[in-house]
C-alpha cells in the first residue's frame, strides 16, 4: 500500500496535465510542488505517509471533524512592492480578508453562500495577526519596498536576502505574500510538511482582495484557493478521472480544469463542480468547498499545522435561565461556562477564548495568564449572570504564588479593572456571579504587581548621528535597571541590521528602592541613516520586566560631503575628527606639517554613507615616528573629489 501510493503521488506530482499555458497560469501550485519535490525527493514520501495518518485520522471521527466552534488563524500579509501600485492598500487587504470569511464560513447572503447539501462552512476564520512575533502589537502587514521588478515561482519574494520579506514563523502564523508575481503566474502555495521557512502563499498583487484589476480573477478567489492548498487541499481536476482523485469522495472526478464558468459541463461520465474553489474556473463562477474538503482541512490544521495561533470562539443561543451554557474548543474541551440569573434581552452569546495570548495591553512576559476571553451578548443587554473560565498551568507564568491567588479583570478602555472571582487551583478555573457586563476579560494576581518602576518621563534627543535618552523616575521598588532596546524602523541606507526586531544596544543599573527621583542617561552613538524606536526593559531583582513606552528618532542620510572642526582644539595628546559622505564611497583622510610634509594617514577605504569619527594621538602620529611637538597641523579629507582642509593646533 505504501509503495504503491508513494509510487501515485510522485507520479501525480512529476506528471502535471498537458494544460495549454494559459490553463497552467491560474495557479503555480503543481509547477511549485514539483520543482521542491525535486529539490528535496523526501517530501514526496513524507506526503504519502502524511496521506495515510490523514484517511486513517478521517475513519477515527475525532470531534474537531465535526465541531461547532470556530478556529480563528491569524494572517500577516507582507506587501513587498516595486512600484507604488503594488504596494496595496490597507483596505485593499481587509477585503480580502472579507473575502476569505465569506468563502470559509458560507456566509448568507454573499457570494461565498451556495445550498448544495455537501456544501461545507469549514468554521474557519481569518483575521490579521494581532501580536507580532515579539509580543508586540501589530496590524499583521509588513510592506518592504523592493529593487526586484518581478518575482518567479521559487520563494524568491519569502527572504529579505532575496528581496523579499522573510516569514513570520509559519508554525504559527499563515503567511501570505502579495508581489508583482511574473510569467502570468496568480498565486502559489505550499502544502503542509513543506519546509518551514518557506511556507505560506504568495498571490499577484492584482488578484489580491476586492475588486482587484485583473478581471476574471478580481474577486479575491485566488487567495481563497491558494489557501485551500495550504490547509491540504488538492485540485478538484486532480488525477484526471481516475481514483483517487483529490482525496475526496464528494467532489466528481475532472478530466481537466474547467475556465470561465462552463456550469453542468461534463467530464468522467458526470458533472463538473466548477463552483468549487479547488478548480480554475473564474472568481465569480465559484462558491464551494465540501465536506471532504472541510475534513482534510480540519487535519490540516489540527494535526499538520497544530501549533498556530489559532483563538477559537463558539455562539450559543440563550433560552433559558438558571441553565449552563458550556463553551468549547475544538476538541471538546470547555473554556468558559455562563448561567443567567437573568438573561434581559440577550438573545445570543459568543465567547472566543485566546489560548497561549497575553491580554491586549499587557506586553509579553508581564504577570498577567497567557490566555483571555471575549465575551459578547447579541440581541440585548440588562442581564446578570455567573460566569466561569477555564485556563491551564502552563499559561500561569512566572506568578510568585503560581494560581493560587488568580482573579478576573476586565478591561476598560486601556485599563484593566480588577473583578475578583473565586480560584479553584484543581479543576484550573475561576468562577465570578453577578456579572452585568461583557467584554475583554483577562486572569492575573492582584498581590503580584508588574514592575513597579515609576516613570515620569522618557524622551530622545538627536545629534547628528548619535542619540540620547533621557528618562526620569517618581519611584522604584527593586529595580535592578534598564535594558535599552532598539528596532529600525527604516532604513535609509547602508544598515544591515535586521528591519522590525528589538536589539538589546546597553543597560543602564537602576538604583534598587527609592522614593527619591532620579534621573538616566543613555548614548547611542555611531548610527546609520534611518528611523529608530527605542523601548527601556525595566528589570527587576528577580528577573520580571516591563516596557517603557516607545520614543522614535530619525537619523537623516547626509546631504552633502563635510570635514569638521576637530574637538578639542587645541589638543593634547589625542583629538577627535568627524567627517560626512552622502554616499559610500573612497575617502582618504590625512595630517600634514605646516610645511606640507606628510605626518599620518588615518584614513584610508571605502567608507558607508553618513557621519564618521577618527581620534588622532599626536603623541604616535604614525608607526615609528616621534611624537609630534606643539604647533600648527593641518588635516585634509578626499573623497570622490571632494577635498577639504582644516587647521589644528598641538599644544604641550
Ligand atoms: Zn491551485
Ligand atoms: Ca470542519
Amino acid at each position: 500500500m505504501q509503495r504503491a501510493l508513494y509510487f501515485l503521488i510522485a507520479v501525480l506530482f512529476l506528471s502535471s496535465f498537458n494544460l495549454t499555458l494559459s490553463q497552467t497560469l491560474r495557479c503555480g501550485t503543481t509547477d511549485y510542488m514539483e520543482q521542491m519535490m525535486l529539490q528535496n525527493p523526501s517530501w514526496e514520501e513524507k506526503l504519502v505517509g502524511m496521506e495515510e495518518q490523514t484517511q486513517t485520522i478521517i475513519q477515527q471521527n475525532p470531534s474537531f471533524l465535526s465541531t461547532e466552534t470556530i478556529t480563528v488563524i491569524p494572517v500577516v500579509v507582507h506587501v513587498v512592492y516595486h512600484t507604488e501600485e503594488e504596494n496595496i492598500s490597507d483596505p485593499m487587504i481587509y477585503s480580502q480578508i472579507d473575502v476569505l470569511n465569506e468563502d470559509y464560513r458560507k456566509m448568507p447572503g454573499t457570494n461565498g453562500w451556495n445550498n448544495n447539501p455537501v456544501g461545507a462552512d469549514t468554521k474557519y476564520e481569518f483575521r490579521m495577526a494581532t501580536v507580532d512575533p515579539d509580543g508586540n502589537p501589530t496590524d499583521g502587514i509588513t510592506r518592504t519596498h523592493t529593487e526586484k521588478i518581478v518575482f518567479g515561482v521559487d520563494n524568491t519574494v519569502k527572504f529579505n536576502a532575496s528581496g523579499g520579506h522573510d516569514a513570520w514563523p509559519t508554525n504559527k502564523y499563515l503567511n501570505i505574500w502579495v508581489c508583482n508575481l511574473g510569467d502570468g503566474y496568480k498565486g502559489y502555495s505550499q502544502f503542509p510538511g513543506g519546509d518551514p521557512a518557506t511556507d505560506g502563499v504568495v498571490i499577484l498583487y492584482t488578484a489580491f482582495g476586492r475588486p482587484s484589476s485583473l478581471p476574471p480573477y478580481n474577486y479575491g478567489r485566488t487567495t481563497t484557493h491558494e489557501i485551500g492548498h495550504w490547509l491540504y487541499l488538492y485540485h478538484t481536476f486532480w488525477n484526471g478521472c481516475d481514483p483517487p482523485g483529490d482525496f475526496c469522495s464528494d467532489t466528481p472526478y475532472e478530466s481537466e480544469p474547467n475556465l470561465g464558468c462552463p456550469v453542468g459541463h461534463i467530464s468522467c461520465g458526470s458533472i463538473d463542480m466548477v463552483e468549487n474553489y479547488m478548480d480554475y474556473t473564474d472568481d465569480i463562477c465559484k462558491n464551494i468547498f465540501t465536506n471532504d474538503q472541510d475534513n482534510r482541512m480540519d487535519v490540516a490544521v489540527n494535526v499538520f499545522r497544530n501549533e498556530l495561533l489559532v483563538s477559537y470562539k463558539e455562539t450559543k443561543k440563550i433560552d433559558s435561565t438558571g441553565v449552563t451554557y458550556g463553551f468549547t474548543d475544538v476538541n471538546g474541551n470547555i473554556y468558559a461556562l455562563l448561567n443567567f440569573l437573568d438573561a434581559g434581552t440577550v438573545d445570543s452569546v459568543t465567547v472566543e477564548v485566546w489560548p497561549d495570548y497575553y491580554p491586549p495591553g499587557q506586553p509579553e512576559n508581564t504577570k498577567a495568564v497567557k490566555r483571555f476571553f471575549d465575551f459578547n451578548s447579541h440581541g440585548g443587554d440588562g442581564f446578570v449572570a455567573t460566569l466561569k473560565v477555564f485556563y491551564k498551568d502552563s499559561e500561569v507564568i512566572g506568578f510568585e504564588n503560581g494560581d493560587a491567588n488568580l482573579q478576573l479583570y476586565m478591561r476598560n478602555g486601556s485599563n484593566w479593572m480588577l473583578m475578583g472571582g473565586i480560584v479553584d487551583t484543581t479543576e484550573n478555573s475561576i468562577v465570578l456571579s453577578n456579572v452585568s457586563q461583557f467584554g475583554i476579560w483577562a486572569i492575573g494576581d492582584p498581590d503580584d504587581d508588574p514592575i513597579p518602576v515609576e516613570l515620569t518621563s522618557f524622551t530622545a534627543s538627536l545629534k547628528i548621528n548619535s542619540v540620547t535618552l533621557n528618562w526620569i523616575t517618581a519611584t522604584e521598588i527593586n529595580n535592578y535597571g534598564f535594558g535599552i532596546e532598539r528596532k529600525l524602523v527604516n532604513s535609509s541606507s547602508g544598515n544591515n541590521e535586521e528591519e522590525s526586531k528589538w536589539y538589546k544596544t546597553g543597560f543602564v543599573p537602576g538604583h534598587g528602592t527609592t522614593t527619591e527621583q532620579h534621573t538616566y542617561s543613555f548614548t547611542d552613538d555611531k548610527l546609520f541613516p534611518g528611523s529608530y524606536d527605542y523601548r527601556l526593559r525595566i528589570i527587576d531583582f528577580d528577573g520580571a520586566f516591563d516596557y517603557s513606552n516607545i520614543v522614535n528618532v530619525e537619523i537623516k542620510l547626509a546631504s552633502q560631503y563635510s570635514l569638521n572642526q576637530n574637538y578639542p582644539n587645541p589638543f593634547n595628546p589625542t583629538t577627535k575628527i568627524t567627517y560626512q559622505i552622502p554616499g559610500k564611497g573612497h575617502v582618504i583622510l590625512k595630517v600634514f606639517d605646516i610645511l606640507g610634509n606628510e605626518i599620518a594617514t588615518l584614513v584610508n577605504g571605502i567608507e558607508d554613507a553618513g557621519v564618521h569619527e577618527i581620534i588622532f594621538d599626536a603623541s604616535y602620529p604614525a608607526d615609528g615616528r616621534q611624537s609630534l611637538s606643539s604647533g600648527i597641523y593641518f588635516y585634509t579629507i578626499f573623497a570622490d573629489g571632494y577635498t577639504k582642509t582644516n587647521k589644528m593646533i598641538l599644544l604641550k
